[in-house]
């Protein structure tokens, strides 16, 4: 059998590009070396979770998969405030006053996942090859043919990378990649404060990184400390005891300053920090999404959200064509994606990187303490700052400006 297009990985995004092509009419081959585990509510929450933007959610709501993370375990937040290490300049946001009824919602990336592959099980034209993984890319008469380590070929008009930061596709592609190791660690676990989180996102700008809080439905909060290597094996090394106080040095503020003494903490883990970039994102009959096209420093909770931007922008692009009676993987097509998305992952990349040196310790604090009156005196930049944290920005794709999957399918050719 030929398909239409298969996806190489069904993370958050790779699943959530599946659903949304075939929705719209698409044949989809899916392959992934490991299926999602079932999401088990009554376990303690886990280790990995995301702040999913409300431009986002819509798109994971066309994907089929946002009613059940809905109705599983989830936080939205509705405040944010961004401070730096003396407290002595703060950013601070609200839904209410960007008339928005949240700024996000905390989910674990587990229940994404596991929500979307249900999503996709229910589905006739998705085909699941799971576990299996790609050892092969050739073109024949054209056209792409996947080889998988089951023996199984597939044939398809459209190869969809979605296979994360080591992408093997991008490899096969032989699309380079623009690397910044940050010799940064992210830290991750969950803790309970002294008084429950009642909503807020929290992240303070240290010497060593970033820390951040995030909210978690029972009050607890998900950290994100960006430590360099050595600090952050030290501190994994820790007890739970020695641990809490250095967190808690971290955190210590003025009378009124929320979060207050963190009590206790779950297991703790780190990720290596990097920020890459492809050159491009489209090759011969392929595109790279999410991951496999870029990562970006985790500072302002944009690295998924990014990448389900490119998948419905993917999917935007691919109908559009179709719509007009043009090859939905032809050169043309493919290359007005690429050009789209990664000029936007261009500009969230750089800025990371930029924010990230200008709080880095050293000469540049009373820039920094400027810039940050010069944001959180301008209405103006604070919106436009909201419009892009929350997916929602002009240049983003339909979906995630809550227009519907069904719209985009009946648009009449431009
Ligand atoms: C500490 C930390 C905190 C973060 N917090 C946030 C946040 O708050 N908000 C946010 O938006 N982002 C956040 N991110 C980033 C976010 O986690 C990633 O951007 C996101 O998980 C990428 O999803 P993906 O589907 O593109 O890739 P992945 O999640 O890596 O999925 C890739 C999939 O491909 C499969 N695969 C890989 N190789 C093969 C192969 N050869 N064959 C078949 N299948 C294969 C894998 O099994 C997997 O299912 C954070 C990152 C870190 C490190």
């Amino acid at each position: 059998m030929k398909y239409d297009v298969a996806v190489i990985g069904a993370g958050m995004v790779g699943a959530a590009a599946a659903s949304l092509l075939a929705r719209s009419g698409f044949s989809v081959a899916v392959v992934d070396h490991q299926e999602p585990g079932p999401f088990d509510g009554s376990q303690p929450v886990g280790l990995r979770v995301s702040a999913i933007s409300p431009g986002s959610a819509d798109i994971l709501s066309e994907a089929g998969s946002w009613r059940q993370v809905e109705r599983q375990r989830h936080c939205p937040y509705r405040r944010m405030a961004v401070e730096d290490r003396d407290e002595s300049v703060s950013l601070q946001f609200d839904a209410m006053e960007f008339g928005l009824e949240r700024l996000g919602t905390i989910v674990e990336n587990t229940l994404v996942q596991w929500s979307l592959w249900q999503s996709l099980l229910t589905m006739s034209a998705v085909e699941l090859f799971c576990p299996d993984r790609v050892t092969n890319l050739e073109y024949i008469d054209g056209e792409p043919l996947i080889s998988l380590e089951s023996g199984t070929s597939l044939h398809c008009r459209l190869v969809v990378g979605a296979d994360g930061a080591n992408s093997g596709i991008r490899k096969l592609l032989g699309i380079r990649q623009d690397h910044w190791e940050y010799s940064q660690q992210g830290l991750v676990s969950v803790v309970q404060t002294s008084t429950p989180n009642s909503g807020l996102a929290w992240q303070r700008f240290l010497d060593g990184g970033p820390l951040a809080f995030l909210p978690l439905d029972d009050g607890s909060s998900s950290i994100v400390w960006s430590l360099p290597d050595a600090e952050a094996a030290r501190m994994l090394e820790l007890d739970e005891a020695d641990f809490l106080e250095e967190l808690n040095q971290a955190i210590a503020g003025g009378p009124d300053h929320w979060p207050d003494p963190v009590t206790s903490c779950g297991k703790r883990a780190a990720f290596p920090l990097t920020m890459r970039l492809s050159e491009r994102y489209w090759a011969n009959h392929a595109v790279l999404i999410g991951d496999a096209a870029h990562v970006v420093h985790p500072l302002a909770g944009q690295g998924v959200n990014l990448g389900l931007l490119d998948a419905a922008g993917l999917v935007e692009v691919l109908v559009a064509a179709r719509n007009r009676q043009l090859n939905f993987a032809g050169e043309k097509t493919l290359e007005k994606y690429g050009r789209w998305r990664r000029s936007e992952a261009e500009v969230m990349a750089r800025g990371m990187h930029g924010i990230r040196g200008i709080f880095i310790p050293g000469e540049l604090g009373p820039l920094r303490r400027f810039g940050i009156g010069l944001i959180s005196s301008s209405w103006t930049v604070r919106e436009a700052f909201i419009k892009r944290a929350t997916g929602r920005h002009r240049n983003s794709p339909a979906l995630a400006r809550g227009q519907a999957l069904t719209d985009l399918l009946r648009a009449a050719p431009a």
